[in-house]
């Protein structure tokens, strides 16, 4: 009972903190050791959507959201004015200290062994994985392996004309391994992304820009970790000028992209700077956020420049903007293309088909965004190491979890775009706020053995207390002259008939200071218990008040759309043959390969009438 997980990157750490967490033997291989979380763009981690699955990865055991808080110089809750469900958690890391933190993590986990290497390709044996051999020679044996790759098949950077193989910038590519998989017949594609320019913060008048402070009082990702403990540090803002886009239209043949040089599918909600004066034409002016790498280094990151311009112009359009005349680039930005294959031809586990022992996470699977490439990595680490020990996988459903969310898309409808998390992915918004993700997974967390002991408890405590809580302010009960009368007055309520505190948590003349008079009255309200936070419960329960209607509706229509989900088609359902289909359905069947009635439905061009259809063959065992 081997693992292997190929890949240090965000995927592979989760996937091989997990195994090895679930007691699974296991070795994460990965090309330089030095570069073990590295943040290939950006230095954050989080925002809305991916903040989201950042919390829940640390509910199901993940290191994510405890490295960003290790490592996290300025943290802000986005979207923070508006709808609890939309609200994300979003921090600046520093980039050298959260690559620190992971490898501390790594190392410090009990069955984690780490290899440096290259793996050159799997060896099967009789229909069984034997192991990974590497491009030294040598040879890994395992019994199952997660390849979490990212960009590194037959990766290519593109600055201008100028191609180069690689898996990063100053990395090599892997192309032995990228050609073993295409050749095993895998449906492959070539996707692209960017990044940007960074420069010397010396260089840069500070003075003309515009500071963005973090959160005075910042919040962690982790519902068990150490919290915030680095010194927090300003964002600025800056803006594009006239001279910005006179440097991008006068080169435009020059860049990568619209010189011809690119293969490669972009990310759409991750433009270049040329492609937001092109596809933008009436915006004439862009934001970017002027980023600290790290508290060690004077490097700064321009957040919203990314580009494949030669260098010579990215100087130019980085000194056209205002502080940056005199600035000096450290590293200039860049395009990269790389392997990505079909999520299609992954199982709701992200166990590859057809192909026994093997998973992918990640950038492989044609997503985009290290919370993205995390989130799989988790769930492929815990069905590898359940496969191991003869478990069924665990498959997080749409309204569980935005990791459920992606998963699904991912091997049910596929993708053509490097795919990113965004909230209106999901149909249950309601259900999935991000500060209720540890009582959310926990029965998740309690099934796979996520947690450690001590974690659990305090999760089960916490879940505990927040179902009394509901059932005290249910049985609460607010007249004029009862305890909670004067908070009802004090909001302009006259409440002669009575109704239940939760009913008039619901009023939204409730501010949250009249919420935190009335809920003080009841019993054990705000006494001290680790992660127990009141002023944030008390949010939680007023957007669950309020939103409980809402709630109950959607949970409705739910619970039929969950029972599709457990309806199973037998693998050996010939589609082919089925009466009253039309050839599109029957195509896209086949093609997409749904496991369950549940993912049937949701095929882009599957109609509700060739569900009723496939539910009735399905139960006649047609
Ligand atoms: P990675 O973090 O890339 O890690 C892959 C790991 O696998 C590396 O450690 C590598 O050494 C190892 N590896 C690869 N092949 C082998 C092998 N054969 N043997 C051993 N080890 C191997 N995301 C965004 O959200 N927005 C952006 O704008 C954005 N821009 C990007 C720009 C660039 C230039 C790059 C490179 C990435 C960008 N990303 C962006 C993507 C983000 O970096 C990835 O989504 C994320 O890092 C993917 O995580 P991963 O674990 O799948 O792969």
């Amino acid at each position: 009972m081997r693992l292997v997980v190929i890949g240090g990157g965000h995927a592979g750490i989760e996937a091989a903190h997990i195994a090895a967490r679930m007691g699974v033997p296991t070795t994460l291989l990965t090309m330089n050791l030095d570069q073990i979380g590295q943040m290939s763009c950006n230095p954050s981690i989080g925002g809305v959507g991916k903040g989201h699955m950042v919390r829940e990865l640390d509910a199901l055991g993940g290191l994510m959201g405890r490295l960003a808080d290790r490592s996290g110089i300025h943290f802000r809750i986005l979207n923070g004015s508006r709808g609890m469900a939309v609200r994300g958690p979003r921090a600046q890391a520093d980039r050298v200290k959260y690559r620190i933190a992971a490898r501390n993590a790594l190392e410090a986990t009990p069955g984690l062994r780490l290899v440096q290497g290259m793996a050159a390709c799997f060896r099967w044996e009789g229909g069984r994985l034997e192991g990974v051999e590497l491009q030294d020679g040598s040879f890994l044996p395992c019994d199952a392996a997660v390849l979490t790759s990212g960009t590194f098949l037959n990766g290519r950077i593109l600055i201008g004309a100028r191609k180069v193989d690689a898996g990063r910038a100053g990395e090599p590519p892997s192309t032995q391994l990228a050609d073993q998989l295409r050749a095993l017949g895998l449906r492959c594609r070539r996707l692209k992304t960017g990044t940007s320019p960074r420069i010397n913060r010396a260089t840069i008048d500070f003075s003309r820009l515009e500071a963005q402070a973090g959160d005075p009082d910042p919040r962690p990702f982790s519902f068990y970790g150490e919290g915030i403990h680095l010194p927090q540090v300003p964002c600025h803002i800056v803006h594009t000028t006239p001279e910005t886009e006179r440097a991008v239209r006068e080169n435009l043949d020059r860049s990568s992209m619209y010189g011809g040089h690119v293969e490669g599918v972009g990310p759409r909600y991750c433009p270049s700077i040329e492609d937001k004066f092109v596809k933008f034409p009436d915006k004439t002016s862009h934001q970017i956020f002027v980023e600290p790498d790290s508290l060690e280094t004077q490097e700064i990151y321009l957040a919203g420049l990314s580009t494949s311009m030669p260098v010579d112009v990215q100087e130019r359009m980085v000194r056209s903007l205002p502080g940056f005349e005199a600035a000096e680039i450290l590293r200039p930005g860049y395009a990269i293309e790389y392997d990505s294959f079909d999520p299609l031809q992954l199982t709701r586990g992200l166990a590859v088909d057809g192909l026994p022992g093997l998973w992918f996470a990640g950038q492989i699977n044609g997503t985009t965004g290290y919370e993205e490439a995390a989130g799989q990595g988790l769930m492929a680490g815990i069905n590898a190491a359940r496969w191991l020990r003869g478990q069924a996988p665990v498959i997080l459903g749409r309204d569980q979890a935005y990791i459920g969310v992606m998963i699904d898309d991912l091997v049910t409808k596929g993708t053509d775009e490097p795919y990113r998390m965004l909230t209106a992915r999901a149909e249950h918004r309601l259900g999935l706020a991000c500060d209720v993700a540890d009582t959310r997974l926990l029965p998740v967390a309690r099934e796979v053995g996520a947690l450690a002991p001590a974690e659990l408890a305090r999760a089960e405590a916490k879940a505990g207390r927040r179902a009394r809580l509901h059932d005290q302010c249910r049985e609460a009960w607010v007249t004029p002259t009862s305890p909670f009368g004067p908070v009802a007055a004090a909001a302009g309520l006259s409440l002669a008939a009575g109704l239940s505190l939760f009913d008039l948590l619901k009023r939204q003349q409730i501010t949250p200071d009249l919420a935190d008079a009335a809920l003080a009255l009841l019993e054990g309200w705000d006494a001290p218990q680790p992660g127990w936070e009141p002023a944030a419960e008390r949010d939680l329960l007023l957007f669950e008040a309020r939103y409980q209607d809402f709630h109950a509706r959607e949970a409705r229509i739910l619970a039929g759309q969950r029972a599709w989900d457990h309806v199973r088609i037998p693998v050996d359902f010939r589609v082919e043959h089925l009466p009253g289909l039309s050839n599109e359905v029957k195509e896209k069947l086949q093609r997409h390969r749904p496991e369950t009635l549940g993912q049937a439905s949701r095929i882009p061009g599957i109609t509700p009438a060739a569900v009723t259809l496939l539910h009735l063959l399905i139960e006649r065992g047609a």
